[in-house]
């Protein structure tokens, strides 16, 4: 079987969130098992890991509006790259400080039909093509209307995977020009979105299959509260959509291998835990009291991501002598505000305000608790890492995170976390009380935290059903 990925982001060459984790140890983990798989990046010339590329060559070009846009196919290992000059060679991958690139439908809508024509100039006809989120969701419509007169691309099956649908590619209805599209699917039906050209939406309507990184979210995608004003197509596909739960890169993600860490520790053997953790409170300059607990933030620093609701019970948490350790980068406002609390209350609340794989290393394995009260989350990777790490995540009750973390239950001592369901700052400081009184138990907290360091949250699951919906999908075309 031949698959193609296509992504905007993927590990090792670049990331700013769970999908390059993803995709990057898809395509690892599916060669690992004889597929024989590959993938397509934009070459983001900038903040590109570029050790090893190679140029293939080959070359693209298009007039769109009156200008020429120029694509170069480089290489490295099963990766190919289109290189577009400056829609690529930016400061950022999606935007900068002063927002999303105002052109991002030019950049990713040229993306996808370089990669359409660059599999015809290789000569490389995949069984089936695999897209993520909405920066590559055009490529089953383009697919569509190349294989009409070109049978080349007849009979390819796509797979559509959603990683956050609060994240759709919406545009302007006159971009639509600059898709190369016919204007009679700009309709409800079709790829309008409420006066706008939505590129996810062309997705779930031409792939093949739709999946989504956890069985609940891809029921929650149907329905008003989570679907984004998508549930109504969603819905009508719904015997197309699947939920597989991401993995987590075991090889990159262990306390007993991690080279972040300043000592490895195994659930047999937490000593190295509490060395990492008395170190990286010296390195923060954070006070924790005897017999408290270390908190931590680990992500996006989004309104999805509940910071707002942090932000709301640290007050509380000050007041009791709690202390946090965040490391992330967001909205402005929302960094504001941690960073007002931060020099407010020094040596109790410590905010690294940027990118850092070593610094998120060694937070999984110092932080006691990780706050995460998600308004929405579609898998949600620092959940399953901190688990695995001996952190146990305090977190909203809802899509991956249901799947993944069972509630405390304080008669039958089982569980592996401590959920809430309501989206509110009192529900979430509710079940950080629960945490807290549980945490001076050393005894259950101990059991808490070695089900979850025990825990398999890796690819070996999800991939065989990945493998299984593809191999679904590409039969489908052939009969
Ligand atoms: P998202 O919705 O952003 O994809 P996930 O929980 O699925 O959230 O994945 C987030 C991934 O990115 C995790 O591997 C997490 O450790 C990592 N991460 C998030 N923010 C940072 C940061 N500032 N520095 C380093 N790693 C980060």
């Amino acid at each position: 079987m031949k698959v193609l990925i296509v992504s905007s982001e993927a590990v090792p060459y670049c990331k700013t969130g769970g999908l390059a984790d993803v995709v990057g140890t898809l395509l690892r983990e599916l060669n690992a098992a004889g597929i024989d798989a590959w993938l397509f990046l934009p070459y983001y010339s900038k903040v590109i890991n570029k050790t090893g590329i190679v140029d293939t060559g080959l070359r693209y070009a298009e007039t769109i509006k009156g200008k020429v846009f120029k694509g170069a196919l480089l290489r490295h290992k099963k990766t190919y790259f289109v290189d577009a000059g400056y829609l690529f060679d930016r400061d950022g991958i999606y935007g900068d400080d002063s927002g999303d690139y105002r052109d991002n439908h030019l950049r990713y809508s040229f993306f996808c039909r370089a990669v359409i024509y660059f599999l015809k100039a290789l000569n490389f006809r995949p069984d089936l093509i695999h897209l993520n989120d909405w920066q590559t969701a055009l490529v089953p419509l383009y697919l569509r209307d190349r294989s009409l007169n070109d049978a080349f691309y007849r009979g390819i099956a796509t797979v559509l995977t959603i990683h956050n649908l609060g994240y759709q590619g919406v545009f302007p209805a006159e971009t639509i020009i600059t898709l190369g599209v016919d204007r009679s699917l700009f309709n409800p039906e079709g790829i309008e979105y409420y006066g706008n050209v939505n590129f996810l939406k062309a997705g779930i309507l031409f792939a093949d299959f739709i999946t989504t990184v956890s069985r609940r979210y891809a029921d929650e995608i149907t329905t008003a509260e989570y679907g984004f004003g998508l549930d109504g197509v969603l819905k009508k596909r719904k015997g197309a959509v699947f939920g597989i739960l991401n993995g987590i890169d075991s090889s990159t993600w262990s306390p007993e291998h991690d080279r972040f860490i300043l000592r490895n520790y195994s659930v047999g053997d937490l000593r190295g835990r509490a060395y990492c953790r008395f170190r990286l409170i010296r390195e923060c300059k954070v006070e924790v009291r005897g017999g408290y607990p270390v908190f931590s933030f680990i992500g996006r620093i989004a309104s999805q991501k509940g910071v707002d609701l942090i932000l709301k019970i640290l007050p509380w948490m000050m007041d009791k002598g709690l202390s946090l350790i965040v490391l992330g980068t967001g909205e402005a406002e929302l960094e504001k505000g941690i960073k007002k609390f931060s020099s407010d209350y020094p040596g109790r609340i410590y905010i690294k305000n940027n990118f850092s794989e070593p610094f998120a290393h060694a937070l999984y394995a110092a932080s006691d608790i990780v706050l995460m009260p998600s308004r929405y989350e579609p898998c949600g990777l620092v959940q399953m890492i901190a688990l695995r790490y001996g952190a146990i995540p305090v977190a909203r009750n809802t899509g991956g995170i249901s799947d993944t973390v069972e509630d405390y239950d304080v008669f039958d001592d089982t569980g592996t976390g401590f959920l809430f369901d309501d989206c509110s700052a009192s529900s979430l400081l509710e079940s950080l009380k629960r945490a807290v009184t549980v945490y001076v138990m050393r005894k259950r907290w101990h059991s808490i935290m070695r089900r979850g360091m025990k825990m398999d949250f890796s690819w070996k699951h999800s991939l065989s059903e990945y493998i299984d919906l593809y191999r679904r999908a590409i039969e489908g075309k052939v009969r």
